[in-house]
């Protein structure tokens, strides 16, 4: 048989299902393993969801999504972040933000151009960047200043073939939240080098310690940024695949030019729903609150057992360095979810930057949290 697709063939397995599934094959185990709300959707939109399928919402929807909820996401980027787009020709509703970067990096893509993709970060970001003809360019941000982005050392990575800058803010797995200064310099060197920028935002809800900054808002920015955003984190709605990008129009119409090929449109019923998720900021609000709390409690505790943890200030994930136990990431959460049935995620799996801390998300009910931290405390004792 002729071989298959060589890139797709020489991306490995997500790192993190692989911990998952033997997580989930075990009862005893308490898992902090994977990056999803323990929350159900909010009632009023699953409701909306009923509804919506009770009244026969069954078909296509036009290609770029619902009118209704493309006016709403680009009015709310609007009050809160003051980042304007036009809900007719700059937004499309996509089937989460997974889709989103895809469509994104597949328009401003040729072969071979290079994408700067700041490590740690989401595991998806390098598989989409190379399934996209691209060539990822990793530049590592450090736990000692708060995994912040050193434009330096991004403008250090930059050759004639560099196209994009891809960053996640609040970011999955560190949780770090970068300022208005430092996405500042940002823009200014995209603008310097004439780079696109591509902002993941889906965490943009989950912020704890400072406000989130909306890349597309900040001056210069616009023109040059694809925003990234969706209901999965903040509306516990991973299940329903829908999200948006918000983009330049010339950048807009090319993603909308594939999605209307590759995917049609986002699912009819889920869209309804995430019109109604406009109505649940009381829910979205107690959703973070808990979130916030178990943040205080995990990170405390982690530092209390000797897990120095840099301060997660968004998302809901902490990434505590492991160094003190004398073991490598993979062999700490190997050696923890086999002995004292805890699982995370080793942080070299979200790039080489990871090595040295485990992720652990706290979207987990806080019982299992402090009983999580005190298997833990037992594990390094007998390291
Ligand atoms: N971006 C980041 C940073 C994530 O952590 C995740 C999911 O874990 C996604 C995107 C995927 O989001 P969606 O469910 O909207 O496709």
């Amino acid at each position: 048989m002729k071989p298959l697709n060589s890139v797709i063939s020489a991306c490995p397995p997500s790192g993190i299902r692989r911990f998952f599934d033997i997580a989930a094959q075990r009862a005893d185990v308490i898992s902090l393993g994977v990056g999803e709300p323990d929350f159900v959707t909010p009632w009023r939109v699953r409701e909306a969801g009923i509804y919506a399928l009770e009244h026969g919402a069954t078909t296509y929807t036009s290609n770029a999504g619902l009118p209704r909820l493309r006016e709403l996401i680009c009015t709310e980027l609007d009050t809160r972040y003051g980042a304007r787009f036009d809900h007719e020709t700059e937004c499309v509703i996509t089937a989460g933000v997974s889709e989103g970067l895809d469509l994104t990096l597949r328009v401003l893509l040729e072969p071979g151009e290079e994408v700067i993709v700041p490590e740690p970060c989401y595991v998806a970001y390098q598989p989409c960047v190379s399934f996209a003809g691209g060539t990822p360019v990793p530049v590592a941000t450090h736990a000692e200043d708060g995994f912040r982005l050193r434009v330096e050392d991004l403008e250090a990575a930059v050759t004639e073939r560099t196209k994009a800058i891809l960053i996640g803010s609040p970011a999955n797995p560190t949780g770090a939240v970068q300022t208005r200064e430092d996405l500042t310099a940002l823009v200014a060197l995209a603008e310097r080098r004439d780079l696109y920028l591509i902002s993941d935002e889906i965490y943009d809800r989950l912020t704890y310690t400072g406000t989130h900054t909306c890349l597309s808002s900040l001056p210069g920015a616009r023109e040059r940024t694809v925003l990234l955003g969706g209901f999965s984190k903040a509306h516990a709605m991973t299940g329903w695949r829908v999200g948006y990008l918000c983009a330049p129009r010339p950048i807009a119409e090319l993603c909308l030019r594939m999605h209307q090929y590759t995917m049609l449109c986002a699912p009819h019923v889920s869209q309804l729903a995430a019109v109604e998720a406009f109505a649940a900021d009381d829910d979205v609000a107690e959703m973070v609150a808990d979130y916030d709390r178990r943040r205080r409690v995990f990170v405390k505790g982690l530092r209390e057992i000797g897990l120095d943890c840099p301060e997660p200030g968004g998302a809901f994930y902490a990434f505590p360095s492991i160094r003190s136990s004398g073991l490598d990431s993979e062999t700490f959460a190997e050696r923890l979810l086999h002995s004292h049935g805890v699982a995370v995620v080793p942080g070299n799996v979200f790039g080489a930057p990871g090595e040295g801390h485990v992720r652990c998300s706290y979207a987990t009910a806080l019982p299992l949290l402090e009983e999580a931290l005190e298997r833990m405390a037992r594990f390094l004792r007998d390291c």
